[in-house]
Formats: C-alpha cells, structure tokens, sequence
C-alpha cells in the first residue's frame, strides 16, 4: 500500500521509466535464466555425448586389446610343432621370448604341464615351481582364459621393480597345450595392467587437462580398478565405488547418450558417462565399466559464462530502455506541467493567461484543445455573468432608492411623510445650530374637515388635501421642508426663519386658505401653530409646542396663526 502511494506520489517520467526498467530487467534475467538452461541442457547433451564417446573408445580399445591377447594365448598354445618337440624344448624357450619382444607389456610368458609345474618361461622365471593353484592354470586347463586384474603373488619379487614404484597388477590370460587329443599343458601371459593405463592415457592426453577428463575402471562387482595418475589404490580405499546414479551403456539402447550428473565419493558433482566393456571373445567377457567424467563446473563453465554475459547486455538493455523511456516521458509530461501551470494561471485569473496549444502527442493535444476552448467558455461566461451583476445591482440600487424615497413620501399629496420629515428636522436643527441660524416650524390643520368628508365624500376629502399641499409648496421657499404628518394635519420647517418671520409665512398662508372658492366645497380654512427653534430642544419638543399652538388657534376660533407663549 505504502509502496503504491510512494509510486503514485512520483512523476509521470520517472513512473514510465521505472515500469519499463522493471519490465526490461525482469525480462532480462527470464531469457538469460532460460536460455542458461536451455544451454546447459545442450552442453550437458554435447559434453556427455563426448564422454560417452570417450569412455566408449576406450572400452574398444581394451576390448581389442584383451581379444589380441588372448588370441596370443591360444595361438602360442596352439603352436603343436614346437610343444611336440617337448614344453621344455629350446624351440619352445626361442618362441617364447620372441613374442615377448614382440609384447613388453607380457611381463610373462610360461608354460606349465598337466601336473601345474612351469616348464618354460621367459627369463625362466618360476621354472620348476607349480602354479596348479592358480586359477588361470585351471581354467586354462579347459579352455582360453581371460583373468581379472589381480596383484602378483609369486613374480613380485622376481620382477624388478616397476618404474611407478606401485606394485605390480596382471591381467591373465591362458589357453590349454595340446597335442592330438591330448592336453599336455597351459600356456599363460600375464600382462602388465600398465597396458590399459597406456590405452586410457592416449584417449586422455595432457591436453584434455584443461577439460579435466578422467577414465576410470571398475570391475563387475563395482571395485575401481584403475583410475588416472595411480589412484585407484587410493580411492579404492577411500570407499570410491561405481558412483550411485551412472548409466552404464551396455551398447543394446541403441547408441543413446546417457550422461549424468552424478555426484561422487569426493562429495563432487561431475558429468559422468560410462560403458560396459563389450567383448570380442566369451573369454574377455570380464564385465568391466569404463566411465568417463568430468567436473560439472568445467562442464558448464560455457554455459555459466554465456548466461552472466545475457544477464549483462540485459540489464544494459533495461537502463538504456529506462533512459529512453524516461525521455519519452519528459515530453510528455514538460507537456502535462505547461498545461497545469496554464489552468493555474487562469485560476488566479492572471490577465492574459490561456491555456497553450502542445502538440507532442495526440492526446495531450486534444487535451490541450478542449481545455483551451473550456478556458475560453468559462471566462466568456464568467464575463456575461459579472455584466448581469452589474446590471443588477443598478437595479437593486435604483429600486432601492424609490423603496426609500416610497417610504419617505405620502402617496396622496406627494409631500414628505412623518419619517421623511423626521429625517429632514434632524439634518436641519443640526445645521441650524452649527450656523446659529434660527429655524422655526408651524403646523397647519384644516377646520371641520370631518365635515367635509361628511357632507361631500372622502373623494371630496381628499381632493381639498391635494389642494391644501399644492398651496403650501407654492407659498413656501424651496429650502422649506413641508410634509403631511397623517390625517389632514400638515407641518412646513422654515430655515433661517425667526418667529415673527414664520408668523407671517403662516398669516398669509392662512389667508391664502380662506381666500380661495373650491366650486365643490366652498371655501375651506385652516389654522396654525408656530414655534421656533430653542437652545438644545429635540426636533419633537419644537413640534409639540407648535401643536400647542395650534391647539390654541382651534380653540380662539380656528382660521387664524397662533405662535407659541
Ligand atoms: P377641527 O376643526 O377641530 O380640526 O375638526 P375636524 O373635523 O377637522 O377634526 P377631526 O380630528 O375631528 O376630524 C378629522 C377628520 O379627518 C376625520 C377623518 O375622517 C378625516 N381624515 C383623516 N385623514 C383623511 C384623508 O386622508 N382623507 C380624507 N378625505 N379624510 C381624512
Ligand atoms: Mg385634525
Ligand atoms: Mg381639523
């Protein structure tokens, strides 16, 4: 979850870059590991292939070797001229010693009558004494004998000895002497096992070292009997065995390859291919195994070095994949971050700021596009929007100042209702007193006006209020505030008016009033009360004494101007 978030926090570059290095680097490693097997499948196939052909060479090799020796065996045996002539005879001796010549390796060639005692030997070795308890004599006696490997028993210390310093081995071979029907001896070879180290050694010469071959030797029964550089002795009593897992070819598979990796008694693991010897008389048939190996690591060595060199050119191949990646990717995203630095731009409502044209792919492109053309829309809109605000607010502004103006006048008469006035008054005494200007205020009721409603309707009425107000604004300054305080009671704030000047504003205002003739009502009166400003005095005080005032007209008689005691 943490890894995610951390993934997702980074760039888009570096995202693409790490996917692809990731992708280039697994898949990497995938082939060169499977190529590496697939290698090592094939090395181990080849390289077995030629242990096997190695092993199976020499298992050739010895085989013809033992078949030429035994026929020697029976060939000398069945010299009948010369055992004529007598086992002893010097003829007998002469052919004995020239084949020898001709065969090194027979360290010793002999012949032993029926009773087992050596009549004939080269080098006249062991003459006179019986070899009757030795197996080759006996099987001799019946038929040509091939013996296993043995150490010597009675030549060792008659032979000089041998140049390796081991002691000496013998591979035995005999065929019975006869003349007419008659077996009158057995002629044995014993052959120096020197000759099969020979016939190993020329199939592993000095420079298969570097491959580390090694032929090894075992008999029927598993034993090692020969091993490279005299070591059977050694491992022999180490407990090295026909290692566990070999696939000895017995040559009936039909040639198949059977190598296998095998691990020996050295705890090493070695490619390991072995064969049986196949004889070329009954009489060779001495079961042994000829096995080749050769340490797995030299064996693989190719295949190990290949599959480094993969993984190698792999991981170049994921950096450079990721490097190309990551430039791609910057294109792309110098791209993405010009365009969300553009958006921000227009977000602040930065003057000028649009939303650019990239071009560096189809779809940042197109991206590219629509959000210039939703920049556009939205800022025409948003200009649409704030002119209706404008517009609006004008509106609001104006309906406003008509609600005021609506709640500061009276609708019948147009003048100046209670509120309005009350304003008016407050701004007036204000100034008046900062100017020390005298101000004055008078009230004017009509008389009986109850009766002209009464007598003529409320129409009528009002019609005489209309009338009333007209005359007031006619006869008074355009400084002088007049208003309808409710009913048919009006008031008139006379600036810069002393009382005896309100006093005649208000007789002549009166007279006015008596004078006229409505054609519906007649004539309609009015009185008034006068006051004037004193000292610090509210607004209302000036007008309740006014009012009392008033009173006072009404009550001397009504149609006249009382002023204030
Ligand atoms: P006085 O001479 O004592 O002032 O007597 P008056 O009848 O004028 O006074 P009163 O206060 O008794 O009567 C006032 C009348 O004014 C009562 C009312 O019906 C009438 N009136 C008040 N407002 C209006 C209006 O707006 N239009 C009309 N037509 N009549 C109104
Ligand atoms: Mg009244
Ligand atoms: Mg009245």
């Amino acid at each position: 979850m943490n890894v995610f978030k951390r993934f997702s926090d980074r760039g888009l570059r570096t995202q693409i870059a790490l996917v692809f290095g990731a992708l280039v680097v697994g898949l990497a490693v995938l082939l060169s590991l499977g190529f590496g097997e697939l290698l090592k499948h094939r090395i181990q196939r080849d390289a077995g292939a030629s242990l096997q052909v190695v092993a199976e060479n020499a298992g050739k090799l010895l085989a013809i070797g033992l078949m030429q020796r035994s026929l020697e065996a029976e060939v000398l045996a069945g010299a009948e001229m010369v055992w004529s002539k007598g086992l002893d005879s010097p003829e007998a001796q002469h052919m004995l010693a020239r084949s020898q010549a001709m065969q090194p390796t027979n360290v010793w060639i002999g012949v032993a009558d029926a009773q087992g005692v050596v009549r004939n030997a080269t080098g006249g070795l062991l003459a006179g004494q019986s070899v009757a308890a030795r197996p080759w004599f006996q099987s001799g006696l019946r038929g040509v004998h091939v013996g296993d490997v043995h150490a010597a028993k009675l030549l060792e210390k008659l032979l000089p000895p041998m140049a390796s310093g081991e002691p000496y081995r013998f591979v035995d071979f005999a065929a019975p002497i006869r003349i007419g029907p008659t077996t009158v001896g057995v002629l044995g070879i014993h052959g120096s096992w020197e000759w099969t180290r020979e016939v190993l050694e020329t199939l592993t010469p000095p420079t298969s070292e570097n491959s580390a071959v090694e032929l090894f030797i075992f008999d029927r029964q598993g034993q090692m009997i020969l091993a490279p550089h005299g070591r059977a002795s050694a491992l022999q009593a180490a407990g090295q065995r026909l290692p566990a897992g070999t696939h000895v070819n017995n040559n009936r598979g039909g040639g198949h390859t059977q190598s296998a990796v095998v691990q020996w008694q050295d705890g090493k693991r070695y490619l390991t291919a072995a064969t049986q010897l196949q004889p070329r008389n009954a009489a060779s048939d001495l079961g042994w195994r000829i096995v080749a190996r050769q340490p797995v690591e030299l064996a693989f060595a190719e295949a190990d070095h290949t599959v480094r060199l993969a993984l190698l050119i792999g991981l170049a191949a994921a950096l450079f994949a990721s490097v190309l990646a990551w430039l791609a990717a910057r294109r792309l995203s110098v791209d993405l971050y010009a365009l969300a630095d553009a958006a921000s731009a227009v977000e602040a409502g930065r003057p000028g700021s649009d939303i650019p044209a990239v071009h560096s792919n189809r779809e940042v492109r197109q991206l590219s596009q629509a959000l210039g053309r939703m920049t556009h829309r939205l800022l025409a809109a948003r200009e649409a929007m704030e002119e209706k605000v404008r517009l609006r607010t004008l509106e609001l502004e104006a309906a406003n100042r008509a609600l005021d103006l609506q709640a500061r006048t009276d609708a019948l008469t147009g003048l100046l209702n209670r509120r309005g006035f009350e304003s008016q008054m407050a701004f007036a005494l204000a100034l008046a007193r900062r100017s020390s200007r005298p101000l004055s205020l008078i009230t004017v009721d009509v008389d009986h006006f109850k009766r002209v409603n009464d007598t003529y309707g409320h129409e009528a009425g009002d019609e005489v209020l209309r009338r009333l107000a007209r005359t007031l604004e006619s006869r008074l300054r355009g400084s002088d505030v007049v208003a309808r305080l409710g009913g048919e009671e009006f008031v008139a704030l006379l600036p810069d008016t002393d009382l005896a000047g309100a006093q005649a504003i208000a007789q002549a205002l009166v007279t006015t009033m008596a004078d006229q003739q409505d054609p519906v009502v007649g004539t309609i009166t009015v009185s008034v009360g006068v006051a004037t400003m004193r000292g610090q005095e509210s607004g209302a005080d000036i007008l309740r004494r006014a009012d009392r005032a008033l009173y006072e007209a009404k009550g001397q008689g009504r149609n006249r101007v009382c002023v204030e005691t």
